[in-house]
């Protein structure tokens, strides 16, 4: 009898071993730090080069750290295929150029990431790709935005910074009825907590600088899905050199290895620390999926059995003070997904260039913070978070 699959915390934490030849070799995978490789005769070099072998050549095709990442990943979000790269615009630029071309239009979620939001609105038009920004909680909505043209529907699973949640799996319905693909950006969530692909979604993206290496300390992206949309975006990615470093990838790949013991921490300090703000008075509001006022609480709960990972935001009255009152132990640093909690500012980072009017109506004001909670024990965590409120 097959046994039965294994749970993505041993998958995870056995990212990056490979089979290797017999004999004793290195348990920890080493860095390849060549740019090129050497081979025996040109019969071995023409198989590499017609891919009837899996054989690293040249660097901006692929490391084998680059290819041990991407099998891993591949594993953890459950699909065909993955694609590491440079960032994780690079890896959004390639997923959604392996599929668009002039003429196409997409429909996204006005709420994606600051970044993703001017390559769709500012970049994309340049080659003749337009994009209509709906709400994308808003089914009727975005059913309204699709035209003949239109080839992808792109969205991330939680948003920045008021945590919406999407209902992917009608999304995934919508577009395909329409011969679209769903793109999703997982980073918020990471595979540990959510998995598109098993919801319906075609692309699935990641920041690989946030969760699934989860230090500070390792840049990249991801794109993962379906073998033949991978294919595409590495054809796109290496043309364009959005190639990710062997550092990188070795970087991520040890950070991978925690990856369900993290969210596992990041997902229950934050359901506690949002529950803690939410019955504050200083608190004006909270913004978790895990909160029974939250707009799509039932649909969340439903999505995502074991928790929503470490983000949430809260509107605090004289937020200048509260965060001058954790100087020292909670950093203000405008990214996420650190092992320790981290606190940003919205209005003046990832939305500063939307009008006043426009980050208002969207529900980020100046007192919003985002916390991105981290792995700290929950009572030094509150007791440190109490005490600032107070103060
Ligand atoms: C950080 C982030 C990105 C961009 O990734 P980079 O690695 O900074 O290029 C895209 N989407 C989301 C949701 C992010 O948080």
């Amino acid at each position: 009898m097959p046994r039965s699959p294994l749970d993505l915390t041993t998958l995870a934490a056995r990212a990056g071993e490979e089979a290797r030849p017999s004999g004793s070799v290195p348990l920890a995978e080493p860095i390849y730090q060549s740019t090129v490789y050497a081979f025996p005769d040109l019969e071995a070099l023409e198989r590499a080069m017609s891919g009837e072998e899996i054989n690293p050549f040249y660097y901006r095709n692929g490391t084998p750290n680059a290819g041990t990442l991407e099998r891993a990943l591949a594993a953890l979000e459950g699909t065909e295929a993955a694609l590491v790269a440079a960032s994780g615009m690079a890896a959004i630029s390639a997923a959604l150029l392996g599929v668009l071309q002039s003429g196409d239009h997409v429909v996204a979620d006005a709420r994606v990431y600051g970044v993703s939001y001017a390559l769709l609105a500012e970049e994309l038009p340049r080659l003749g790709i337009h994009t209509t920004f709906v709400d994308a909680c808003d089914l009727e909505a975005v059913e309204a935005a699709f035209r003949p043209e239109t080839r992808v529907l792109h969205v991330e699973s939680l948003t920045n910074p008021l945590m919406t949640v999407p209902d992917v799996p009608r999304l995934a319905d919508l577009a395909h009825e329409r011969g679209a693909v769903l793109s999703v950006d997982n980073t918020f969530a990471s595979p540990a907590v959510f998995r598109p692909a098993e919801h319906g979604a075609d692309l699935v993206t990641h920041s690989v600088s946030k969760y699934l290496s989860g230090h500070s300390n390792a840049f990249g992206g991801v794109v993962c899905g379906r073998a033949d949309l991978v294919a595409a975006a590495r054809t796109r990615l290496t043309r364009l050199g959005g190639t990710m470093s062997a550092f990188d990838a070795w970087m991520t790949l040890q950070g991978l290895k925690t990856l369900g013991l993290r969210m596992r921490a990041h997902s229950g300090n934050a359901q506690a620390v949002a529950d803690v703000l939410a019955n504050h008075p200083r608190v004006r509001a909270v913004y978790h999926p895990g909160l029974s006022d939250h707009p799509q609480f039932h649909r969340a709960m439903e999505l995502y059995p074991n928790g929503f990972g470490g983000m949430l935001s809260a509107d605090i009255d004289d937020a200048p003070a509260f965060v001058r009152a954790l100087a020292g132990r909670i950093p203000l640093a405008p990214s996420l997904a650190d092992v320790v909690t981290t606190l940003s500012w919205p209005w003046g980072t990832s939305h500063r260039a939307l009008p006043e009017a426009e980050r208002r109506r969207l529900g980020i004001t100046p007192g919003l913070l985002r916390l991105s909670i981290g792995i700290e024990d929950i009572g030094d965590l509150l007791g440190e978070l109490e005490e600032a409120l107070e103060g």
